[in-house]
């Protein structure tokens, strides 16, 4: 497994792959988890040749304190990946991807999901993501790129990027790996408190219950009821959503001719927890 921590090194590996191999991509921030395990599992089984990537991109943290605690730990991450069948690390710095400064000269038209839901919760987020994977992409010109449901709308968002790019790449949208008592896998759960990480496990259980009582109850009742017992638990909740799977469009109330996710952004122990689940 090469370790490539410049552009150029990574650029002159990949320019000998036979065209004819198919390149599997798992662009990630590090501190690898099972979750990101499971992606970069499932492009090996998919791919002649498998890369990784680890990069805590700046661009994309719209809080700057949130970006300097988030783990940086390449030497765990490689002893982690050593005994996969994964071809390359691209483990680069900041400078290499961004030579010409941070700064983005023209924003991506993402369109209406760059302010909704979690883009408008967290500013600027969207266009970093695409920023930085626009990057990657254009380095690694992978196949197949692999992406967690972990982080939604953060796949659909990749998914126009690819369209307003005009790559051939394919996104491949991942399932949620959780912790035993439900958690979703995320480095962040790490500045968890022993106590508050038992305690996150209670946010599946309160989108289960939405979903078991879809049938019975109105959601605005069941969202209330959900808010009110996190709340009880310690959470500060910023939105627990019912959207349409496609479109993001947020619905009053359950329909069950259209795909429907769940989506929940809440705080614990100074945390931000994010998760989802389909309806
Ligand atoms: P990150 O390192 O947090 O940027 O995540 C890198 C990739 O791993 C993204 O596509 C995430 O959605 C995905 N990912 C993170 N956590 C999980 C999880 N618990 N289950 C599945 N995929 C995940």
């Amino acid at each position: 497994m090469y370790i490539f921590k410049k552009r150029e090194d990574i650029l002159s590996y990949l320019a000998k792959v036979p065209s004819d191999k198919s390149i599997g991509f798992v662009p990630t921030m590090g501190d690898l988890h099972e979750g990101h395990l499971s992606l970069i599992n499932r492009s090996i089984a998919e791919n002649d040749i498998n890369i990784c990537s680890i990069f805590v991109n700046p661009t994309q943290f719209n809080q700057k304190n949130d970006f300097d605690n988030y783990p940086q730990v390449l030497e765990k991450d490689v002893i982690s990946l050593k005994d996969l069948d994964l071809d390359a690390i691209f483990a680069p710095s900041v400078d290499d991807i961004y030579p010409n400064g941070k700064e983005l000269k023209e924003p991506y038209p993402i369109g209406k999901l760059e302010h909704h839901i979690e883009g408008e919760k967290r500013p600027g987020h969207f266009q970093g993501v695409c920023q930085v994977v626009d990057q990657l992409l254009k380095i690694v010109n992978p196949s197949k790129l692999y992406l967690g449901e972990k982080d939604y709308q953060q796949v659909a968002v990749l998914q126009r990027l690819i369209e307003i790019t005009k790559m051939k790449t394919e996104v491949v949208p991942c399932p949620i790996i959780r912790e035993k008592h439900g958690l979703a896998m995320s480095s962040r759960n790490s500045r968890l408190s022993k106590d508050a990480f038992e305690t996150a496990g209670n946010i599946y259980k309160e989108l289960k219950i939405i979903r078991e009582n879809q049938n019975s109850s109105d959601f605005s009742e069941l969202q209330r009821v959900a808010v009110e017992s996190l709340k009880n638990l310690g959470f500060e909740t910023e939105y627990i959503l019912l959207v349409n799977a496609k479109t993001f469009e947020i619905l009053e109330n359950f329909n069950s001719e259209i795909p429907m996710r769940l989506l929940v952004a809440t705080w614990l122990d100074g945390v931000r927890l994010i998760d989802n689940i389909s309806v």
